[in-house]
């Protein structure tokens, strides 16, 4: 499809025009890049794709360039790099590879938003590069505000970039609060689906393998935020996450779990009012949201029928158990690096349970140990949350031996 093409339809209503959003798409072989990448395919007059980035997963990745003829594609594992520039050869897309790319990329001129859907702290770099340019975010990558939310909301700030959560219970709170900017919010609260484990006590827990941990009950979602829904520290993320996003005291932000993940976050402001957004859990809807925003754009996504469902529950988390949001939590009060600590020990814990190397409850132990052992930087620089990662990546890969 030629991007530029102008055709009239019979309502002579101009179906592609130049002012598509150019998107992109920062981690396009994973789970949030394949359902963005099908939201700018079934809006081809809305969106169009100006870079791709994977990691490893080339092929992937060639495939999705082909289709959507990017003008650049980063492919960070340096070892593919030759076999995209060969498959790629005959266009005129141009292949970078490496680390570096991804901010080399994020730096171009040449796109109007990021959709941020790379995994982990690799998701920082690019993003700060993508805000320095003033550009738009589409944050899925909720790590980027865990490890450094002030530096990253300064930046927004002083760009006058804006930052839309695609987090589903991000875009919910982001959502509920679209025409209430005089209105002040006494708190939020977080939906939480429960993970597959919910219910259940530590003597269960500690027999809990990584297939039992990667089959989440109502979201299909790459493997990490998998095992962290699986153990509640994706919830703790986003308590931290929801902090810088719509700037929070920790005391305003709760969680509450709700396991038909219908009710996706609640706002209530200060006479008691609370307003929520439903819908089904289907991450296409806030990506949608987070690409179109200020429009609502029709899908043919399916509907939650009220005359149909079961009923909505709630209950509060249950987190003697599932310690890992407890540990969040203070991490969230406490703030300064722990949260930048915290983070990289889990993105260890859980690379090391995802490869049998440790099982379900040592991964708290893990965090926990790396909290106490990493020094405390109450107001750290950019360079400070960078060495406090590496150092807390250290520590915990030593306890686990990896
Ligand atoms: P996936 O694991 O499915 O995809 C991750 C993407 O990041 C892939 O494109 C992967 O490349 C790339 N990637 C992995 N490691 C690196 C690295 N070191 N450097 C650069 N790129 C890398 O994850 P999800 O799509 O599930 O999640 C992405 C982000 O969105 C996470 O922060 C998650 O918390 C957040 N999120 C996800 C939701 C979901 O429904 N999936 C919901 C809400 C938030 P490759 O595959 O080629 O190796
Ligand atoms: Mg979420």
């Amino acid at each position: 499809m030629n991007p530029v093409t102008k055709q009239q339809p019979a309502g002579g209503q101009t179906l592609y025009s130049d002012h598509r959003k150019r998107i992109a798409l920062f981690g396009s072989t994973g789970s949030i890049g394949t359902q963005a990448l099908e939201v700018i395919e079934a809006n081809p007059d809305k969106f169009r794709v100006a870079i791709l980035t994977g990691h490893s997963n080339h092929e992937l990745l060639i495939e999705q360039a082909l289709k959507f003829q990017p003008a650049y594609v980063v492919i960070v594992d340096q070892e593919k790099y030759l076999k995209v520039k060969d498959a790629l050869s005959g266009t005129s897309i141009r292949v970078m590879a490496g680390e570096q790319s991804l901010e080399d990329a994020a730096s171009l001129d040449i796109y109007d938003m990021m959709l941020a859907g790379i995994v982990g702290f690799a998701g920082l770099k690019p993003t700060l590069k993508a805000l320095e340019g003033g550009r738009a975010i589409g944050l899925a990558n909720k790590e980027t505000l865990v490890v450094a939310g002030d530096i990253v909301m300064r930046k927004a700030v002083e760009k006058r970039a804006p930052v839309i959560p695609v987090d589903s219970e991000h875009s919910a709170i982001f959502q509920c609060l679209v025409g209430e900017t005089r209105n002040r919010i006494e708190k939020i609260v977080l939906t939480a689906s429960g993970g597959p484990f919910l219910g259940k006590k530590p003597n269960y827990l500690v027999n809990v393998k990584r297939e039992h941990a990667l089959q989440h009950p109502n979201w299909n979602m790459g493997a990490k935020i998998t095992v962290d829904s699986a153990t509640l520290m994706n919830k703790g993320l986003e308590m931290i996450e929801a902090k810088w996003l719509f700037n929070l005291r920790p005391e305003q932000i709760q969680v509450v779990v709700h396991p038909q993940s219908i009710i996706h976050s609640m706002v209530q402001f200060e006479d008691g009012s609370i307003k929520a957004q439903m819908g089904l859990p289907d991450m296409k809807l806030p990506i949608q949201y987070a690409m179109a925003f200020p429009m609502r754009i029709p899908n043919q996504f399916p509907r939650f029928d009220f005359s149909k469902s079961a009923q909505l529950a709630f209950e509060p988390p249950d987190i003697k158990t599932f310690r890992n949001m407890a540990l969040a939590t203070e991490a969230l009060y406490k703030g300064g690096n722990l949260p930048c600590i915290l983070n990289a020990a889990n993105e260890i814990a859980v690379y090391g349970f995802l490869r049998n190397r440790i099982g379900f409850l040592d991964m708290t132990e893990v965090i926990e140990r790396t909290m106490l052992n990493i020094p405390f930087i109450s107001d750290p620089s950019l360079e400070e949350y960078f060495e406090s990662d590496a150092e807390a990546r250290n520590f915990a890969a030593s306890i686990i031996q990896i």
